[in-house]
């Protein structure tokens, strides 16, 4: 196995992450049935391995494994945790929360979809307003990075406002989990989410939850919205007989067991400060060839750059991306309405040097394109 080599590919999106060879390789396994005891334990070593993440303590904070892409944990948290009657309030600047508030309306929940700007952090007192406006609110929701912009929300602000409401507070963290560090006791997250393709840089396929046990148990109660998505019956049935209810994504688990193995060892604070190493490279690659950030750098979470089209006839995305693609770099549409941007990303098994190399292959195709450089911009 070691002989086999597999091109490796830098990817600036935001997510599925470069991952690292051993994480590759850890997929390749005897065939087993997941429902042989062998799997039980590393399903367990993984869910464990998940809270630590976060910093959760085991006694009362679980972590709930579903087979699927990110949408899905936002999915079951959405349609999981709100009581008969009550009403969800979305916090919402940004794509991510603007999905979740979706995810309700397609379930017929009732919403609250409170909509902010998108180009900077959530209003805390906006978030108050829309507390103090409605006393059926039980669960409150928003996402700590949205992706699509690269902005940091105060998650810990916020939860303080919506704990003194006595709502539990929804965060989805899946691009920033075991990337920006997370305590969910500190920042007062009753329920997190995100999936093995972004920070802990595992494979997709993989979605999991961590949230407090009590508040499970409590929604038990709750109206059952989805037959396969709901998390008290996933919960419910790891606990009684170790296995997810239906089949798991097999050999997706072994590379996500493998991946947190990396993280461990690499470390919470050594890994943040690697991104942080390449996501300053973006900002100081980006600026030598006059890009323009379209986003304060205070309101980042320090690991999306969101970049404005520069305006010059020979700007293409799709070329520049075709190129760069060609030469193993990877980048991604920005997600802003009515605003040219593209994104550059910190994620992933990917270092200053990788970023470098990117600024070398994106000057050459410029210049190969006609763009001037510095690029430009009208106004
Ligand atoms: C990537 C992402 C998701 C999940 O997306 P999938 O494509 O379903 O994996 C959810 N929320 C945020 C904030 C994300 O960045």
């Amino acid at each position: 196995m070691s002989e086999v080599t597999v091109r490796r590919n830098v990817l600036l999106n935001p997510g599925p992450a470069t991952t690292t060879d051993t994480v590759k390789m850890a997929q390749v396994v005897p065939d087993i049935c997941p429902r042989e005891e062998e799997f039980g334990t590393i399903m367990r070593e993984l869910s464990t391995d998940l809270l630590r993440t976060v910093h959760a303590p085991a006694d009362t904070y679980e972590a709930v494994l579903f087979c699927g892409s990110g949408t899905l944990a936002m999915d079951v948290c959405v349609n999981s945790l709100l009581p008969a009657g009550k009403k969800l309030l979305v916090l919402n600047n940004g794509a991510y929360s603007s999905r979740a508030a979706d995810i309700a309306r397609a379930y017929g929940l009732e919403l609250i979809d409170c909509q902010q700007p998108v180009d900077r952090p959530f209003d805390v007192a906006a978030a108050q307003a829309a507390l103090d406006a409605d006393a059926d609110i039980a669960v409150v929701y928003t996402t700590h990075q949205e992706t699509g912009t690269g902005v940091l929300n105060p998650i810990r602000e916020l939860a303080e406002v919506v704990h003194a409401h006595e709502a539990i507070f929804i965060v989805d963290t899946t691009s920033t989990l075991a990337m920006r560090p997370i305590d969910v006791v500190r920042d007062g997250i009753d329920f997190c989410m995100a999936s093995s393709q972004k920070g802990i840089q595992g494979m997709t396929g993989l979605a999991f939850i961590i949230g407090r046990r009590d508040i499970i148990e409590a929604s038990r109660e709750y109206p059952v919205r989805s037959y396969y998505c709901n998390l008290y019956q996933q919960y419910a049935y790891f606990r009684e007989n170790g296995q997810m209810h239906f089949t798991p994504p097999v050999q997706v688990i072994y590379a996500a067991r493998q991946a947190l193995r990396e993280y461990f060892a690499e470390g919470e604070a050594v890994k943040w400060q690697r991104h942080t190493e390449t996501m300053t490279a973006i900002h100081e690659g980006l600026a030598a060839l006059g890009f323009r950030e379209v986003i304060p750098r205070a309101y980042q979470a320090g690991l999306v750059a969101a970049v404005a089209y520069p305006d010059d006839p020979h700007w293409s995305f799709e070329r520049v991306h075709d190129a760069c693609y060609a030469q193993g770099f990877t980048i991604y549409p920005g997600k802003m309405q009515g605003q040219g941007t593209f994104r550059l990303c910190a994620l992933g098994a990917i270092t200053a040097a990788d970023i470098a190399a990117f600024f070398r292959v994106l000057r050459e195709v410029l210049t190969e394109l006609g763009v001037a450089i510095p690029v430009h911009y009208e106004k």
